[in-house]
């Protein structure tokens, strides 16, 4: 908008419209949904100056800004942008994983898809290569059309356990090396530690033992960092919250969370961060229930979306050791979900997106989705994936629709309070006031025969 400001002004000559005019934008005739918790308040206006909220309210009390670039959003809904707080980025090229593939290039486009899914801010949960701080660094100096990203660098994993991706993470084998650890990303400059306590099933030879995860929390704390535990087993979550880690990254996916374990949580404001419940559910499908919806392929290349309807991939998923047993995981994390909300533990919302088959952006939605199966409101869903989230990760600017607030924004066409999925009618999203493409393709940027039949890139595909 502000791009057609300047185009008009030097059409007609008019040189002399300042910046600071041209940089306001007034949004007008909304409902606002301000990512507090608050009801939704039809009739509302924003300011936007530079980038941030500089005025919220009601339609009657809007003084227009002179020069300002006034946006109708009549009939739409305005929340913060949505926040994801457990990705993976740079790992996958349509379906193959492979750490060589992570380049500041891969990411960023897929920075860019989560901006185009309205989810302008992500966590990534221990496997990131050290390009990584760059682009973070980069982000923060200069505006950006893409995702923030927050980083945990590399995450700890012990030795012969589950965790991590081969190549990346150093496992380390007892509480010298983990310390050790700790210190090596806290001097790059991480925003948090992330740690794995899992044996996949009893697949693999260990779990991290209680006096490596003890000591890997207590060197994080040290230097003022929180420490977020992937968990599976009831057992470690409660070793874990004695602890004191300060959050879970998943759901207890064993058996159904017990009265101790809800009271220390409580006690000791231990963040169910995540429940990625899409991650559970895509693993009880061989195909996903969702492929011919152009609100999820239009990310995905013909190519993947080929492999994703073949009968030989559902033929081997279904083949799986365990996948017999996802849907019984699936249905503990969903109970386990609500029992801790039930019980006031705090949360937040998380996918796990970004591995093989899980889906940058997409996997928020069907996130928000399943957590309103998991018994919470629309609304409670939305706040905790806003306002919640951002506290969670440490995003103080966003989150919110208040003033002096990033003006990082999702407009919607229909009301997301009344149905969870109309956070997918998404007409606009606003990256720091700005306007980023919401249509993305992965085609974008590949070999034309790659992507036949794909649909086309948005503005941030022609780069
Ligand atoms: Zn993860």
């Amino acid at each position: 908008m502000q791009l057609a400001v300047r185009v008009v002004a030097a059409f007609l000559g008019l040189a002399a419209l300042s910046v600071a005019q041209a940089a306001t934008t007034v949004l007008t005739n909304f409902t606002l949904i301000d990512g507090t918790g608050r009801a939704p308040t039809p009739g509302s206006a924003l300011i936007v100056e530079n980038g941030r909220i500089s005025w919220v309210g009601t339609q009657q009390s809007l003084k227009l800004p002179s020069g300002a670039t006034v946006v109708d959003l009549a009939g739409k809904f305005v929340t913060p942008g949505l926040i994801d707080n457990h990705v993976h980025v740079g790992l996958v090229h349509d379906l193959t994983q492979d750490i060589n593939f992570y380049s500041r290039e891969l990411v960023e486009q897929q920075l860019r898809i989560y901006a185009a899914y309205g989810v302008t801010a992500v966590q990534v949960l221990g496997t990131d290569t050290d390009v990584i701080f760059g682009i973070r660094a980069d982000q923060r100096k200069a505006p950006t059309d893409m995702a923030r990203v927050y980083t945990s660098g590399q995450g700890l994993v012990f030795k012969g356990s589950y965790g991590g991706v081969a190549g990346l993470n150093k496992p380390v084998a007892n509480v010298a090396e983990a310390r050790q650890a700790v210190d090596e990303q806290v001097a790059k400059g991480v925003d948090f530690i992330k740690l794995w306590v899992d044996d996949e099933f009893g697949d693999l030879p260990s779990r991290m033992p209680a006096d490596i995860s003890k000591a890997i929390i207590d060197q994080a704390h040290k230097h003022g960092l929180r420490a977020i535990a992937h968990i599976f087993y009831l057992q470690n979550a409660k070793t874990l919250a004695s602890q004191g880690v300060d959050g879970f990254a998943h759901s207890v996916r064993d058996l159904p969370v017990d009265q101790a374990l809800l009271d220390d949580m409580k006690r000791h404001d231990i963040v169910q961060m995540a429940a990625t419940l899409s991650r559970e559910a895509s693993f009880t499908y061989t195909k996903l229930p969702f492929l011919d919806d152009p609100f999820f392929n239009r990310s995905i290349t013909p190519a993947a979306l080929a492999t994703l309807k073949s009968p030989e991939r559902q033929q081997k998923l279904a083949a799986g050791k365990h996948f017999a047993q996802y849907p019984g995981v699936l249905d503990t994390a969903l109970k386990n979900t609500r029992r801790e909300i039930e019980a006031g533990v705090r949360y937040g919302v998380g996918s796990d997106s970004g591995p093989s088959g899980r889906f940058s952006g997409h996997f928020l939605h069907w996130e928000m989705e399943l957590m309103v199966q998991a018994g919470l409101s629309p609304l409670q869903v939305l706040t905790a994936a806003t306002s919640t989230n951002a506290k969670l990760i440490g995003a103080k600017d966003l989150g919110t629709i208040e003033p002096g607030k990033s003006a990082t924004l999702l407009v919607l066409d229909a009301d997301p309070v009344a149905d969870i999925r109309n956070t997918r009618t998404i007409h606009a999203v606003y990256v720091a006031g700005k306007p980023v493409s919401t249509i993305w393709s992965v085609c974008t940027g590949r070999a034309a025969n790659e992507c036949k039949g794909g649909s086309t890139g948005g503005a941030h595909g022609e780069r």
